[in-house]
């Protein structure tokens, strides 16, 4: 196991803060996690995993079974006659999609989703997506991905989602006007409240990536604005700007000040003049107000300690810290990416230790010493931790629960509230 490597970070902002990078013993879900989200959000997909039956088992306990609908997601088994290479994997997967399809005449888009066993077996799942995809275009498109557990954390698949569907994106005709893309998957009720928001401002067009259908992919090109509405999404962004489009940094639309930056962010390009832009915020930001002031209450003067799990971290912590009065002790992400995090790190106190990457171990012992009121860890640390008398909050169902804007400030809040309340419950 490596020492841990302390890397100051003076572009950071958050003072004289240093980022501990660890490379040793992680525990985070996988890039699969990240089709329980992804299949509400583009409703006439369907995710076909090839793995194992450890994968079809994450995916069916994570996602719970759909009783009333056609599942839209499943898992092609790789057996031990792919993996002695008796078989061809290749032509087993035709063979599955091709019967898949004929049942599923509503699938639009199609993506072969690799996990670590066809990884290790180095099926080509991007050759076996452009055949079928010429096979069977133009009713639907078939792409892949990888969501393996090999060197990822869970929320990188849908970063490998987002980025496998910008290639597909529509090329914007030269000269034509300046278009806001969204990137990031929310949920619909999230989505149609920053729609009306950017409605009321004049700003638009705006298209949120990925679309709810298929066939509503927005177009790219030189003249694209694009927010992150998600921190992890580090491949889409890149993938967006090689099509020429320009990502805005911006703070994420966390809680009522991280909300009213990231609208800011997009107002300012559209040269929304500043008291437009309080009429149509005001009456929103001051009932996210009173939703925080509620919570706050309980949870001012509280320390927290954020383990990596989501790479949601580093905005929780700035949300945590200057919203909610809480004082961070350490947070940890699984990756940094620097550049869009920027407006977050400069929002974070001064001193503020961001740790990078994992070592599980030393981790624990520093949580352990430091006592924390809270820790927002993965479903693999909170029972230990539990059990030790610490207060844990799961970071995975951040990822799963409506926390962006103004009319989620509150509930965002009250995920973190709440293990304290029943702490305190259980201790009277
Ligand atoms: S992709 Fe890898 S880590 Fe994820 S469930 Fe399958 S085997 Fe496990």
């Amino acid at each position: 196991m490596n020492a841990p490597i302390p890397i100051r970070i003076e572009e950071a902002g958050c003072g004289s803060g240093e980022v501990l990078r660890q490379r040793g013993q992680r525990e985070v879900f996988c890039g699969l996690t990240g089709i329980v989200w992804l299949h509400r959000r583009i409703q006439d997909a369907f995710f076909l995993v090839v793995g194992s039956r450890t994968c079809a088992h994450l995916i069916q306990s994570a996602a719970g079974v759909m009783i009333f609908a056609e599942p839209r997601f499943a898992t092609a088994i790789i057996d031990d006659r792919d993996l002695a290479g008796i078989a061809d994997a290749q032509d087993e997967l035709d063979r599955v999609v091709t019967r898949l399809l004929e049942r599923r005449p509503d699938i639009r888009m199609l993506f072969l989703v690799g996990s670590c066993p066809s990884e290790v077996i180095k099926l080509d799942l991007s050759r076996a997506a452009g055949r079928l995809s010429q096979r069977f275009s133009p009713a639907v498109r078939v792409l892949s991905y990888s969501g393996s557990g090999i060197e990822t954390t869970f929320t990188q698949g849908e970063d490998a989602c987002l980025a496998a569907l910008v290639p597909t994106m529509p090329e914007a005709a030269p000269g034509s006007p300046p278009a806001l893309l969204v990137a990031g998957a929310m949920a619909d009720i999230v989505e149609d409240q920053f729609r009306r928001v950017f409605d009321e401002l004049g700003i638009g067009p705006v298209a949120f990536l990925p679309p709810r259908r298929a066939n509503e992919l927005a177009e790219v090109g030189p003249n694209t604005r694009v927010l992150l509405a998600q921190p992890f999404l580090a491949d889409t962004a890149k993938a967006l700007e090689n099509r020429g489009a320009t990502v805005m940094p911006a703070p994420f639309p966390l809680g009522e000040e991280g909300t009213t930056a990231w609208l800011r962010t997009a107002a300012d390009a559209w040269g929304v003049p500043a008291e437009r832009f309080e009429q149509v915020v005001a009456a929103r930001r001051e009932r996210a107000r009173r939703a925080l002031a509620i919570h706050r209450e309980r949870l001012v003067g509280r320390s927290v300690f954020l383990f990596p799990d989501s790479q949601l971290e580093p905005p929780l912590a700035r949300f945590l810290s200057r919203e909610l009065g809480m004082t961070l002790v350490e947070v940890g992400t699984p990756y940094l990416h620097r550049q869009h995090l920027a407006p977050e790190l400069a929002l974070l106190p001064a001193g503020t230790l961001i740790s990078e990457g994992q070592d599980v171990d030393r981790q624990l012992d520093r949580c352990r010493a430091a006592r924390p009121d809270l820790v927002v860890c993965g479903l693999g640390l909170a029972n230990p931790l539990e059990a030790e008398g610490l207060t844990t909050k799961w970071s995975i169902e951040l990822v799963f629960t409506p926390v962006q804007g103004y009319e989620q400030a509150g509930d965002l809040a009250e995920l973190f509230a709440r293990p304290v309340r029943r702490r305190g419950l259980l201790a009277a």
